[in-house]
């Protein structure tokens, strides 16, 4: 298990726009339980899918409360990708160095 505190973090939920993107589950669900509120605020993404709104400080529109600045203020609702993303992956990392966290790590030579 990862020693990372996400709450500390964040670096996973500022990303290019269109990047971080709603399943058709997610689609599903929100409607489902009426989270309109979600709904209203989806963007046009990457191939030919739904995406999270950026805000404009390059994060999630739902990133942030007063209390906790990385908490996901959608979070029992928050789209199967957050759901999937490991903390202490390699992607974990590589966001995490993109936004000064720590620092980046080589990589890996071939041959
Ligand atoms: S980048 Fe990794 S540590 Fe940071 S919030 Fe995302 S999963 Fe957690
Ligand atoms: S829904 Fe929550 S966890 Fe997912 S990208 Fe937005 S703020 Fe981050």
């Amino acid at each position: 298990m990862s020693e990372l505190n996400c709450l500390e973090c964040g670096a996973c939920c500022f990303q290019r726009p269109g990047t971080i993107l709603i399943s058709e589950s997610d689609l599903l669900r929100w409607k489902r339980t009426e989270r309109h509120d979600i709904l209203a605020q989806l963007d046009e993404g990457h191939f030919s899918q739904l995406a999270f709104r950026m805000g404009p400080h390059g994060a999630c529109i739902h990133h942030g409360t007063d209390a906790e600045p990385h908490a996901c203020r959608i979070y029992e609702a928050r789209g199967d990708v957050c759901r999937e993303f490991e903390a202490g992956s390699p992607q974990c990392h590589e966001f995490r160095a993109d936004r000064g966290l720590e620092p980046r790590k080589p990589r890996a030579r071939r041959g």
